[in-house]
């Protein structure tokens, strides 16, 4: 039996995905193959990422001049591939401090360059996003990057920064695809696939054209944008298994009506649990209304003695992987893309009948 998982990631994906994948498991489209089993130079794998690649485009109206990269390493990679492949020339960057893992990326930067952190919410616990005008850009500053969505916080960008000629760059890992953004006003988008795409161990990167002439010399080969847009993402082998199940998501995408679509669900979704959290005195969520993530929805049971009979209820109703990261603590409920409304709706009524039992 399935469970309805919670979990951040590696999170759910679409149960037909998964079907789909099982069914061509063997032989995929008459080739005799796996798709594992496939040369990634061959014609029928070029065919599952040239495809994945224009679905992809469709979904997010990608401009014909952003690169679209299918890389490994995962957004903690991309961190220091970031200013390797943005600072020729420079030697500064801006970061905005939004919690965990804005803090990880300014971490991993600082071993290239100097960070200004041009605004933190550190002073109210990384629970809002600070407002573009108290941002102290620097002058000389190669991009300015920030975390659009804070998969441990639960705290979202509900609207885009604009950096003027500065390059943006997002790490939008945790809520990619969930909702519609105007790529354009961004030099570089990334995250791993492993929250609302797909399987770990695909790295998706969006890049301007216009960057792909900033890496320094040193920048390693298979994470050098420039040398991997040349080569299709090939110049090492991708990873060809996760970007065909990246692909099917993406099928299933446009087949719920594109991101548009699927944005108004993750909107009803969210709403469905925060209402209930806010009318509660039970339970509380900390992060700024205007701010909060509608993947990632962190809240605390006021009693924390009670925290352990809560998850192991929910284990037995079928639901799993709620406990909140351990920098938080409490519970965190991901419902990215593929969690149905029947998840979250069986989330709320365990959570009802929860409180009336010990509240
Ligand atoms: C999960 C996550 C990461 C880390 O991704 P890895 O694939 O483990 O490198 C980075 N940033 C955000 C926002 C995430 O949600």
């Amino acid at each position: 039996m399935r469970v309805f998982n919670f979990s951040a990631g590696p999170a759910v994906l679409p149960e037909s995905v998964l079907r789909q994948a099982a069914a061509e498991m063997l032989d995929w489209h008459g080739s005799g193959m796996s798709v594992m089993e496939m040369s990634h130079r061959g014609k029928e794998f070029i065919s599952i990422a040239d495809k994945a690649e224009a679905d992809l485009r469709v979904l997010l109206a990608i401009p014909a001049n952003y690169k679209v990269l299918f890389l490994q390493g995962g957004a903690i990679a991309e961190n220091a591939i970031i200013p390797m492949n943005l600072l020729a020339g420079r030697s500064a960057a801006d970061y905005i401090n939004t919690g965990e893992w804005s803090k990880k990326s300014i971490k991993e930067a600082k071993k290239y360059c100097a960070v200004n952190v041009a605004a933190s919410a550190e002073d109210k616990d990384f629970t809002y996003v600070p407002a573009r005008d108290t941002w102290k850009l620097g002058s000389d500053a190669a991009y300015v990057h920030v975390c659009t969505n804070e998969t441990i916080g639960g705290v979202e960008y509900q609207w885009t920064p604009d950096t003027g000629d500065v390059p943006l760059v997002a790490d939008m890992s945790s809520h990619i695809l969930s909702r519609e953004i105007d790529v354009a006003k961004y030099g570089v988008i990334y995250g791993g696939a492993q929250k609302n795409i797909g399987p770990a161990g695909l790295t998706l990167v969006i890049v301007r054209g216009e960057l792909l002439d900033r890496a320094l010399p040193i920048t390693p080969s298979a994470f050098h944008w420039k040398e991997q847009a040349a080569a299709d993402s090939m110049l090492n082998t991708p990873a060809t298994y996760a970007i065909y199940i990246a692909g099917l998501v993406f099928e299933w995408l446009l087949a719920q009506g594109g991101v548009a679509a699927i944005e108004r669900k993750n909107i009803a979704k969210s709403a469905l649990l925060y209402d209930y959290l806010d009318q509660s005195s039970f339970y509380a969520n900390p992060v700024r209304k205007e701010d909060r993530s509608r993947m990632n929805v962190p809240f605390k049971l006021r009693n924390a003695t009670l925290d352990e009979a809560f998850l192991k209820g929910a284990k037995e109703a079928g639901m799993v992987q709620l406990k909140g990261h351990r920098a938080v603590g409490g519970m965190r409920a991901s419902i990215y893309n593929a969690m149905p409304v029947e998840g979250v709706r069986t989330l709320v009524e365990y959570m009802t009948a929860f409180e009336r039992r010990h509240g």
